[in-house]
């Protein structure tokens, strides 16, 4: 009973004891322990002081709205226990000395987390292939990919070592996992949910945002992690509503967007065309209004993202120099120059040194107007595209990945083929709007993979996204399906 319980599950089981806080938890850490040398879900699993504080729910020392709910964090969101790795080699010892706010409000709320989740090394790529501990597999089909960055994220939550767990997401990277694995994966608006202690990857594009099996514990996790914070600038003032409230209300009249330029994209896997057309007859036969809509830039999105990301990205990767953070060099050099450039060569993985060369490049003088400041026009034109479009509907449908889970390897070899993968994932962070990607159906036998759906908002609408999604999941089996687990 205990395997793959949803937030839900496991707080009714806890307040009607059922069950303890310390069986559920022991259950978590017995399927980390049988599951995760396969899957590699984990960097880090903290046994003795998750029992611990589950011996304390129990007790009725610590309560909260997730009292006792063993949960995942990725490993870029910084705690003061444990390491804070990001899955690279230059962080591999890195204690932080603050933790993240969204972390704080976990633990305020009761929540148990038993260890931080793998991710692609400091949250660059699609695939979880690029963390310097080895790749994550997918639950699904171990010989698959789970998705990434927060790939760690959605194959703990899949593989039932946990109830839910946070990831984030700078071009895709907690929904794209989320449709690979079977979830629910939510990006908020940027300024929803505070990034002080997240690790920076792209500062204008990142957001924290949950993985769940459901659109209610979806909303849960928002309503703990959501809110100002004086610590980040760009967190928002706006009072959070409650998620949950009218959850199961459908809306009335409901529009929802089609865009023509995602159905000429080319390259998406014929399965999810087919699950996500059946998707769109099911919210008609809810009543639902199709619009036509148009986001003519869509075709620059990716160009854009890939130099705007990278750009932020080599600069908030300028810190890690071996003499204020990160892994310093033990080979000899002859001045501070070489020092830096021996311990970033050995520090950062291919990836991420590519990331770097990218952004520097572009960012360098001469070639600034031509890439960044031109990707930055483009990034408003995507914005007011979804402007315009939102005049016309309460929200976009669209895949979320054009392909299913892909083989471990696959893609590693060519960077283009994996950015390409983010087509519909990347916009949404340019544009700073709330998107949530739901399980929509399976491939065919004999190892069938999880499709998702996307629907992408107006930003700060995320309590009327998750009732959109609501509808759908309440008329749907697919939120019920588990992987078939050894
Ligand atoms: N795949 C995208 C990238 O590599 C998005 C990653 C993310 O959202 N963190 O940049």
């Amino acid at each position: 009973m205990l395997a793959f319980d949803t937030i839900a599950d496991a707080i009714q089981a806890i307040r009607s004891k059922t069950i303890s806080s310390t069986q559920l938890v022991r259950y978590a850490l017995a399927q980390i322990d049988k599951l995760d040398p396969a899957i590699k879900a984990f960097n880090s699993v903290y046994p003795d002081q998750s029992l611990a504080r589950a011996k304390e729910v129990d007790a009725g020392r610590i309560t909260g709205p997730l009292a006792g709910v063993p949960i995942a964090l990725k490993d870029n969101i910084c705690t003061t226990f444990g390491t804070t790795t990001c899955s690279s080699k230059i962080l591999a010892n890195f204690r932080s000395p603050y933790a993240a706010t969204v972390a704080k409000k976990l633990e305020a709320a009761g929540a148990i987390i038993l260890g931080k989740t793998n991710l692609d090394e400091f949250a660059r790529g699609s695939s979880t292939e690029n963390s310097a501990f080895g790749p994550t597999r997918n639950p699904w089909d171990t010989a698959r990919v789970p998705g990434g960055s927060s790939g760690g994220s959605a194959a703990a939550l899949a593989a039932g070592m946990c109830c839910a767990s946070i990831g984030s997401d700078t071009g895709g990277s907690i929904r794209q996992p989320a449709s690979l694995c079977g979830l629910v994966g939510l990006k908020p608006t940027y300024g929803r949910v505070s990034r002080y202690g997240l690790v920076a990857y792209a500062s204008s594009l990142d957001q924290i945002g949950p993985l769940a099996w459901t659109v209610a514990d979806a909303a849960t996790l928002l309503n703990v992690i959501a809110g100002h914070d004086p610590n980040d600038s760009t967190s928002v003032p706006h009072p959070r509503p409650d998620y949950l409230a009218h959850l199961h209300q459908p809306i009335k009249g409901l529009r929802l967007g089609i865009a023509k330029e995602y159905q000429l994209a080319s390259g998406i896997d014929p399965q999810v065309k087919t699950a996500v057309a059946a998707a769109i007859k099911t919210y008609q036969a809810l009543g639902a209004q199709l619009v036509d809509v148009s986001l003519p830039h869509t075709e620059y999105g990716i160009a854009a993202y890939y130099i705007i990301a990278p750009c932020e990205a080599s600069s908030n990767l300028a810190r890690y120099d071996g003499v204020h953070f990160g892994h310093r060099t033990k080979e000899p050099v002859r001045d501070i120059i070489e020092l830096f450039s021996k311990s970033r060569a050995e520090g950062f993985g291919e990836e991420v040194q590519r990331r770097i060369m990218i952004g520097t490049y572009a960012l360098s003088s001469g070639y600034y107007d031509a890439y960044y400041l031109r990707a930055l026009k483009v990034r408003t034109l995507i914005r007011r595209d979804f402007d315009n479009a939102f005049t016309h509907c309460h929200a976009i449908l669209c895949p979320t990945s054009p392909v299913p889970a892909f083989a471990v390897g696959e893609k590693s070899a060519d960077p283009l083929q994996m950015y390409l993968v983010d087509v519909f994932t990347v916009t949404a962070n340019i544009a700073a709007i709330p998107g949530i990607s739901l399980p929509c159906g399976f491939t065919a036998a004999p190892k069938p993979l999880p499709i998702g759906l996307q629907l992408l908002g107006p930003a700060f609408t995320e309590q009327k996204l998750l009732r959109i999604a609501q509808m759908y999941e309440s008329a749907t089996p697919w939120h019920n399906h588990r992987p078939p687990l050894a």
